[in-house]
């Protein structure tokens, strides 16, 4: 069987060039796009503040969640507001806004459908931000509901340079259907917009080469049918393993884990129909890697010291014998977090020994 992507290349026989599929072409784009705006993230966020503020517009920015409810607390005292309306979306979940505001003993209503009364603020979230013309995208519900006070998140990697680009990154090959989306780029009429971008995180896994590229994702979910994991944990309990967040785990301050990294498989599926053609073998390899780095030090270390005494030296296991010493690793050395290492079983007697007798030698 060919390679898929020479596959989608057809030659004119006449002249001897090549003609990309159409499919190919839309990704190769927006994974350029997507690369181009994390490589100038700094550039294109403030000229979107710059552009948005003309427009009308405010923008908040917060490095965490913490960050995000004080500046919250804030406009709802300044602006005199009684409670706040949150829309669905992994950015407030991320965040933990609702647990947080309703903690502060603030109002929280968790219907962002239908009207916004006057003194509620209204959170929802934006697929992405336009650093030129200054622009949000926002699900066509939230701007219908015309909320006098409108906050709207969006972490820091979801900008997009230009308006073009928006129609390649929500193309309908891509999974997001713009149907349900809209363009707002600045406040309707008796409206004050607020866009909060957060960073959580973001910065420091834009700053680690080996895994920026995750940072291109879009959120079509269409790796989600292809990784294995990923596909289980959807039908299964409703937990999501999605492979973008089992590759940022590890980069995150609160809570780094590097075990989901282990857990994805390296065959590389969802690679083939990832849109931002984001390549997940590499970076979980990359992951495996600095984690064996990283716990190279301390008790492995000190294991493999041992164990190499022990095995270059035969005395030591003729001195003690192998259940001993079977015993002793078990006991000190296997302990993992899942309680699955159960201890070796010793033969009775070793290689070594049993080749004496059968040899009569001493
Ligand atoms: S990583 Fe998954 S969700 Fe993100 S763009 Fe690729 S296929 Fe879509």
């Amino acid at each position: 069987m060919s390679h898929p992507v020479i596959q989608a290349i057809t030659p004119f026989a006449s002249t001897g060039t090549v003609k990309k599929d159409p499919s190919v072409l839309l990704r190769e784009r927006l994974a350029h796009v997507r690369w181009k705006a994390l490589e100038q993230t700094d550039k294109f966020l403030i000229q979107f503040e710059a552009n948005i503020i003309r427009r009308g517009g405010k923008v908040l920015w917060a490095r965490h969640g913490a960050d995000a409810v004080s500046e919250l607390q804030q406009l709802a005292l300044t602006q005199q507001a009684d409670g706040f309306r949150l829309a669905s979306g992994p950015g407030i979940r991320e965040l933990g806004l609702a647990e947080q505001l309703a903690k502060q003993g603030l109002r929280v209503e968790h219907d962002a459908s239908g009207p916004c009364p006057a003194k509620t603020i209204l959170i929802s979230e934006a697929q992405f931000v336009l650093a030129d013309p200054g622009a949000v995208l926002l699900e066509r519900v939230h701007v219908a509901a015309h909320a006098p006070l409108h906050v709207v998140l969006a972490p820091v990697d979801r900008v997009l340079p230009a308006l073009r680009d928006v129609y390649i990154a929500t193309h309908p090959a891509h999974g997001i259907v713009p149907a349900g989306w809209t363009l707002q780029s600045g406040p309707l009429a008796r409206q004050r917009l607020y866009i909060m971008l957060y960073d959580s995180d973001r910065s420091n896994i834009m700053a680690e080469p080996g895994v920026r590229e995750a940072m291109r994702c879009i959120g079509c979910e269409g790796c989600d049918l292809h990784d294995p994991v990923a596909a289980t944990s959807v039908k299964g309990n409703g937990v999501r393993f999605h492979p973008i967040k089992a590759i940022c785990t590890p980069h995150i301050r609160t809570n780094p884990s590097f075990a989901p990294s282990f857990m994805h498989p390296l065959d590389n599926r969802a690679a083939g129909i990832c849109p931002a053609g984001i390549d997940f073998k590499r970076m979980f390899l990359f992951n495996r890697k600095l984690a064996a780095d990283r716990h190279a030090a301390g008790r492995p270390r000190l294991f493999y010291f041992l164990w190499k005494k022990a095995v270059t030296r035969r005395g030591v296991i003729a001195s003690r014998g192998l259940k001993t010493l079977s015993h002793f690793t078990h006991v000190f050395f296997n302990k993992s977090t899942h309680g699955q290492r159960k201890e070796m079983r010793a033969p009775r007697k070793s290689f070594n020994r049993l080749w004496r007798e059968r040899m009569h030698l001493n």
